[in-house]
């Protein structure tokens, strides 16, 4: 888990502001728990997670002294709130699995589109990328330089053409040509909120369309930068669309890691990848456990 506790390095600093309570000697007392509801939303846990676990340990812990029990209890309920019944990608259960990527321009989309789909690449599966932001040329173009690395197809037309048209297309390349998993990109910013809302349901449409099931997973790509503003932009994403998971992208450059706890609780989305630098193997599954041991050891 070396890169885990790498990409996780800034992030563990201000968490090293939580351990700094778990430590002091005396009672769980109204200071203690003040100051360690503190550190938790300094440590960009959110209202809501912190209030969890701060109201968790008064009730479980109230004048009993701070030590060795309490800190795993914290470490446990923060373990507790990342857990996901889905980890990992969902495949369809035969032909192509879809995945729909969504976010922001400039979240680390079309990034991270790449590292995905190089990623699937290395585990074995016959995997193409389609350029649905048809409105950004310089979408299409740097997807087609990701590809031509990578080494998977791309399916793309011009500027402009409709993206629900690519998808349409990628979705019939997908079933002829037998690709296993179709990378989808989505356009990351419109005129209106309405507009790119109805762009992604069209793809979303068309892709349920062409193939049952589908699509299999809707990833909403973040900035972990971005913090609390993170979990705002995944609340606005998710009225357009209905999303299964989150990419973190550029973790290892943000302290905010800590916005995960916020993302799982505030929307039940669990973090299913985390970008942790520019190139294309900078891309990790998410694993709890190894998130919060990071922060913790
Ligand atoms: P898009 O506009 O959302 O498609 O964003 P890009 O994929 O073009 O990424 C924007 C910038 O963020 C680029 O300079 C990327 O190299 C950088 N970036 C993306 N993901 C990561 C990451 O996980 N870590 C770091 N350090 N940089 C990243």
């Amino acid at each position: 888990f070396g890169w885990f506790k790498r990409g996780l390095a800034k992030t563990a600093g201000v968490f090293g502001g939580v351990l700094d309570v778990l430590r002091r000697k005396g009672k769980v007392d109204q200071a203690f728990l003040d100051e360690l509801e503190k550190q938790l939303y300094r440590a960009d846990l959110g209202t809501t997670a912190t209030a969890t676990i701060i109201d968790r340990v008064r009730q479980g812990f109230r004048d009993k002294e701070v030590g060795e029990e309490v800190s795993a209890f914290v470490r446990k309920q923060l373990r507790d709130l990342l857990a996901s019944d889905s980890p990992g990608l969902a495949y369809a259960a035969s032909g192509p699995t879809i995945v729909m990527v969504a976010g922001v321009n400039g979240s680390g989309k079309t990034t991270s589109i790449a590292k995905l789909a190089n990623r699937l690449k290395k585990d074995g599966k016959n995997v193409a990328v389609a350029a649905c932001d048809t409105f950004r040329a310089a979408a299409i173009e740097q997807l087609t330089v990701w590809a031509g690395r990578i080494g998977c197809d791309i399916i793309k037309q011009g500027q402009n053409v409709q993206p629900a048209a690519v998808a349409h297309d990628a979705c019939e390349a997908a079933k002829a040509r037998g690709y296993d998993v179709l990378v989808v990109d989505t356009a990351g910013r419109l005129h209106t909120q309405t507009h790119l809302m109805k762009e992604l349901e069209k793809i979303h449409t068309v892709v349920s369309r062409q193939i049952p099931g589908a699509p299999h997973e809707v990833l909403l790509v973040l900035d972990a930068s971005n913090g609390q503003n993170a979990v705002v932009q995944a609340e606005q994403f998710s009225k357009s669309v209905k999303c299964s998971g989150i990419i973190l992208s550029k973790l290892d450059g943000s302290a905010k890691g800590g916005a995960v706890f916020a993302i799982k609780q505030k929307l039940g989305l669990p973090v299913k990848y985390v970008g942790v630098g520019e190139g294309l193997d900078d891309l990790e599954p998410f694993d709890p456990d190894a998130f919060v041991a990071a922060l913790f050891d």
